[in-house]
């Protein structure tokens, strides 16, 4: 027998993980699905800590993905729509620059402005004073984009409001271990709090939106099918010169870098595709990725991103290092060659009423919510019986 009583009253969902996903999920249920009774659990004090705010903060608008037409495309669909929903969270007042390298590079000039025009991107030759800040030897061309930031502290404030309008329940400093077939309701969620105290929840719908953590549940959850790649990863924030402190420069496609805004500590991110991922491995059960990141000991590898940024455009030799995001990165196995962010989005089978979720970019909630717009959810009576 468990050495846990459990919850005499069933949810109607539980949803694991409270980050951009998790929270904004759970506001959908409650407040436009009806579910009167949503229990967010989430493992940290605090929602929107771990990817959701450990990230470059770009709203996609498409040229991140030449060799992913679909990626773009949904990205071009779905960035109106984020700026509409989250005007405070949106900074637009910067340059955003794609640069492309003349060596090493999976599209040349010419390509990326035929892929801007198929996707109906904007893009624009960057003025000479902007185009001079690159090294012309290793640049082919430059251009002026229309791409944003946003800023992860107003969608976690934007989370805490929304969840409090809409009743739901929030357990923080809790983790699931577990999820069961329930004897007298469809699913048992088990839990362990930070002191060590184990509770359980019953509810009719389980809404696993974990990120790096979706395999790690034991009892009767399945796993997903898909599989998963996890990177340790590191962005540098940068608080940079003048002379490119009111821009955002990508340089494409392949082993170069970005500099982006990042709203929410009033810096800038340098990521390289080079040095970011410090490791990785293919997602196990057997390997936490939370635990593993807490125990790597997180050296920081911006000198190497600054030597070689720093060929490309050398006035960020002038930057000034301020810190190191590190964070799990998960993404798709199967989108490893074409970079693509599609939302994996399974129905477990084995445990009805049991999903797991993974946006994979912050504008894909849109894939997410449409999808599970097709979705029956039954609530339940308005004594909380299943
Ligand atoms: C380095 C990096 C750069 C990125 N850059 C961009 C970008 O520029 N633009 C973009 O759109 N996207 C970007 N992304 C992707 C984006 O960050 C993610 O798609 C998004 O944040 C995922 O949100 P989430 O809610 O699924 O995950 P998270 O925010 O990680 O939320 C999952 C939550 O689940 C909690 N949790 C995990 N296991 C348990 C458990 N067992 N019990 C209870 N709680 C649990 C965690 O503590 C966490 O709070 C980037 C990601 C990384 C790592």
């Amino acid at each position: 027998m468990p050495d846990y009583d459990p919850d005499p009253l069933c949810q109607d969902a539980v949803v694991i993980g409270g980050g951009f996903y998790g929270a904004a999920i759970a506001v959908y249920l409650a407040g436009q699905r009806g579910l009167k009774r949503v229990v967010l659990v989430e493992q940290e004090s605090a929602l929107m800590t771990r990817a959701s705010y450990n990230n470059q903060a770009r709203v996609h608008n498409g040229y991140h993905y030449p060799r992913s037409f679909t990626t773009a495309y949904r990205s071009r669909v779905n960035l109106p729509k984020f700026v509409r929903d989250w005007p405070l969270a949106i900074k637009q007042d910067f340059t955003k620059l794609y640069a492309i390298a003349r060596r090493n590079s999976k599209v040349t000039a010419r390509q990326f402005e035929r892929f801007c025009r198929d996707i109906g991107a904007s893009i624009q030759p960057a003025d000479p004073g902007l185009k001079a800040l690159f090294e012309p030897r290793l640049i082919e061309d430059v251009y002026r984009v229309e791409e944003y930031a946003f800023d992860t502290a107003q969608l976690s404030s934007w989370a805490a409001r929304e969840l409090q309008d809409s009743c739901v329940q929030i357990r923080y400093q809790t983790r699931v271990t577990s999820i069961l077939k329930g004897a007298q309701a469809p699913l048992q969620v088990v839990m362990q709090t930070s002191q060590g105290h184990q509770d359980v929840i019953a509810c009719r719908y389980v809404f696993n939106c974990t990120y790096s953590g979706l395999n790690q549940m034991a009892g009767d959850f399945p796993g997903v099918s898909a599989g998963l790649k996890q990177e340790i990863t590191e962005m540098a924030l940068m608080q940079l010169p003048a002379s490119l402190s009111d821009l955002g420069i990508t340089v494409m496609d392949g082993p170069f870098f970005s500099m982006m805004p990042f709203p929410a500590r009033g810096l800038h991110t340098l990521s390289h595709v080079r040095y970011t991922p410090h490791l990785h491995w293919n997602d196990q059960q057997e390997i936490n990725p939370y635990q593993r990141l807490d125990r790597y000991e997180r050296d920081t590898r911006v000198d190497r991103m600054l030597r070689d940024v720093g060929r490309y455009i050398p006035e960020v030799l002038k930057a000034k290092y301020i810190d190191s995001l590190f964070e799990v990165k998960t993404v798709l196995l199967k989108n490893e060659s074409d970079d693509g962010r599609p939302i994996l989005f399974e129905r477990h089978l084995e445990l009805p009423g049991c999903y797991s979720v993974l946006g994979g970019k912050i504008d894909n909630i849109y894939d997410v919510l449409e999808t599970l717009e097709a979705e029956k959810f039954f609530g339940s009576d308005n004594q909380g019986k299943c």
